[in-house]
């Protein structure tokens, strides 16, 4: 049975309070409506479709919460990407208010971006897309974090790597887990440099699974190539790479015999330390254990 939701109803914090919409069983497949960070409602003047007259959005719209049962805390939430499925359409915005590259922007711009046969042309520039989900996340144990901002429940993490065929592993903190996501990029470049992707609506289709009694710190992410991610967050870009370097040297540790200090020696060779974002309230980045390294390596 495949369980649908549209994007009427979605939250702008991951919060242990929040009312599920939908309660679905272990294993379920999930067909997910979302916004765009911009609540839909970001039009150029030269938008086909027209001004946008509603309410004035703001924050990052997560479609949500989705009570997975079963799910406890101490418990790991896979959750399988199957499929991202964008609209029409992507907006952008950049301004002197925000982004790594603010103090260089002379003019406030808006744009609107059609995406068309799996490609979208920006200044001349033609590109393919590459469609991923900017806000996944799960509630936290008590209160509740926004959906601008990431940490140890996902969040507003801006993985480029979180892409149709790979599998998101977050740790639960609460009963159900509460999962929400939104803010899909048809396209995004690692670092998110100047604030945003092409911010478009999307359908994720997604399966959620539960893991019982174990979990890592962080989220994990397995590649579709079968490479392996820790996505840490943190007050700066030094934090959040320490974070996801210790992450994965707990992570290791727990699924091979390799010693500590070889796991040092070979992470230097066969894991990658890269950018995820570096415009949100917490900067994320990952370090990637190549695919192909360690063939045998589960979660
Ligand atoms: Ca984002
Ligand atoms: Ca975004």
């Amino acid at each position: 049975m495949l369980y649908t939701l549209s994007d009427e109803k979605f939250v702008k914090a991951l919060s242990a309070d929040a009312e599920p919409i939908l309660r679905v069983p272990d294993g379920a497949t999930v067909a997910v409506d979302t916004k765009d960070c911009y609540e839909n409602t970001l039009r150029a003047e030269n938008d086909p479709r027209g001004p946008y007259t509603g309410p004035k959005g703001g924050g990052n719209p997560a479609t949500g919460p989705i009570f997975v049962e079963g799910a406890m805390p101490g418990d790991t939430l896979a959750c399988d990407i199957l499929s991202i499925d964008v609209g029409e359409y992507a907006s952008m915005r950049i301004s002197n208010r925000g982004g790594w590259m603010r103090d260089r922007v002379t003019e406030p711009i808006v744009r609107c971006v059609p995406l068309r046969d799996g490609f979208a042309e920006l200044a001349g520039v033609k590109m393919p897309l590459d469609p991923m989900i900017g806000v996944i996340g799960v509630a936290p144990e008590a209160g509740a974090i926004d959906t601008e901002t990431p940490g140890h429940h996902g969040g507003n993490m801006d993985v480029r790597l979180i892409r149709a065929g790979t599998t998101l592993y977050l740790p639960v903190a609460h009963e159900g887990a509460l999962l929400a996501l939104g803010d899909v990029h048809a396209k995004m470049g690692d670092g998110e440099m100047c604030v945003c992707g092409l911010e478009c609506p999307a359908k994720v289709t997604l399966r959620v699974r539960v893991i019982h009694g174990r979990q890592e710190q962080w989220p994990v992410l397995r590649g579709e190539d079968g490479s392996f991610s820790i996505l840490a967050s943190g007050e700066d870009l030094d934090d959040a790479a320490r974070f996801a370097a210790d992450g994965m040297l707990g992570f290791l540790p727990r699924r091979t015999a390799i010693d500590v200090n070889e796991l040092i020696m070979l992470m230097s060779l066969v894991c990658h330390l890269e950018v995820c974002q570096v415009v949100d309230p917490l900067i994320t980045a990952r370090v990637r254990l190549e695919a192909g390294a360690m063939p045998e390596l589960e979660f």
